[in-house]
């Protein structure tokens, strides 16, 4: 079977470092927020380009601990996409806020134009996140453009996009703040859960920080309610000494694997991935949209061809959602995202897929008929 994601050779190719890793942090004496951590967010911020790299628990908490360093109030509005992980929306409603959807565009991003008609007709939305979705990045020309004309506070769910730029500017450079995910099947997973959060201002960072442990400013001096959501050190070393080395190589086999699949599917009953103006995508995920999505599914699956659906149910369908109607806001029809729930196929890309198994995935696309 070639599989959406291969974690045991992934452990295979890297067994050495991963071992080396959790033997530092045995040495060292010391399991939580100490030197491992801190090397990863030095790490990150120079990848990334940007001043301060807090690490946290997950990316649902990264989200979470953003909104709040930005002082959302109860019932506040934040724009966002129904197109996503439910986390995105999720991370809204534990800080309290009231999410508010616009439909996406062909690329499955949310429309920015359609973002900028709602932020005309609804002045009080101060809040918005967008989501580098599938790996692509979002106009960020655009996106900045619409946080100037209205004075918006933007977070970048970056958990998909690691690197991704836009005109050569990495995503996550826009918003006051950004999110990453260090989930085990995104482009820079660990081995369990994790996540981060950038930005480039001092004070959002030194909050985030004091957020994640807690609230505390320093040791049992509680200024905020916190969270407990701190990066665990053996997660930061094994990034630090297995996964963080290999980002750049890993990144780059991913966009090979795409310009594969892009040159080479060639059934008119798939259509091949559509990307936002500008955008260098890291290749998360390589949705194709196809009518007869699920029989393409049942078709490649028997021919040994592991294939996902990103995502099967729009996030305003979520029945956690409909607990109260007050909950949230939709704002004009969300036909294009309806159209992904409906026909979206992810095609298997990590990388350690051989050029062989590759072949064999565009064979078997180009092959399958109604
Ligand atoms: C994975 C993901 C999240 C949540 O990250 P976790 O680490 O699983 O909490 C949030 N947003 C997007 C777009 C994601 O893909």
């Amino acid at each position: 079977m070639i599989l959406l994601n291969d974690f045991k050779q992934q452990y295979g190719s890297l067994k050495n470092q991963i071992f080396e890793a959790i033997d530092a942090v045995g040495q060292s004496g010391w399991l939580v927020l100490g030197k491992e951590v801190q090397q990863f967010e030095e790490l990150t911020q120079s990848l990334l380009n940007c001043y301060y790299s807090i690490g946290c628990a997950n990316g649902l908490d990264a989200l979470e601990l953003a909104l709040r360093v930005l002082d959302i109030k109860p019932g506040e509005k934040v724009l966002t996409t129904p197109l996503s992980a439910f986390a995105t929306t999720l991370a809204i409603l534990r800080a309290g806020g009231k999410p508010v959807f616009v439909d996406v565009d062909e690329t499955g991003l949310i429309d920015l134009k359609q973002c900028e008609i709602a932020l005309q007709n609804n002045q009080e939305i101060r809040f918005f996140i967008p989501v580098h979705l599938f790996g692509h990045a979002i106009n960020l020309g655009q996106l900045k453009h619409l946080k100037e004309k209205h004075e918006l506070l933007i977070i970048e769910d970056c958990a998909q996009a690691i690197c991704a730029k836009s005109k050569e500017i990495y995503v996550g450079s826009i918003g006051e703040l950004a999110a990453y995910s260090l989930y085990p099947t995104k482009n820079l997973g660990c081995y369990g859960d994790g996540g981060f959060v950038t930005t480039n201002n001092f004070d959002y960072a030194e909050k985030v920080k004091c957020l994640r442990d807690y609230g505390q400013t320093a040791k049992y001096e509680h200024k905020f309610l916190g969270l407990n959501s701190r990066l665990d050190e053996v997660q930061a070393a094994i990034l630090n000494r297995a996964l963080l080395p290999k980002l750049a190589e890993f990144t780059s086999r991913r966009k090979q694997i795409a310009k594969l699949y892009l040159e080479n599917i060639t059934n008119d009953l798939i259509q091949l991935p559509r990307i936002p103006l500008d955008s260098d995508s890291v290749w998360h995920l390589f949705p194709i949209l196809c009518e007869n999505r699920d029989e393409l599914q049942t078709f490649l699956k028997a021919k040994g061809v592991q294939t996902g659906v990103h995502y099967p149910t729009l996030i305003t369908d979520q029945i956690a959602l409909h607990q109260n109607q007050n909950n949230y806001e939709i704002i004009g029809s969300l036909s294009h995202a309806k159209k992904f729930a409906q026909y979206e196929l992810s095609l298997p890309l990590h990388p350690f897929l051989t050029d062989a198994e590759v072949e064999k995935v565009i064979n078997q696309c180009n092959q399958w008929e109604l």
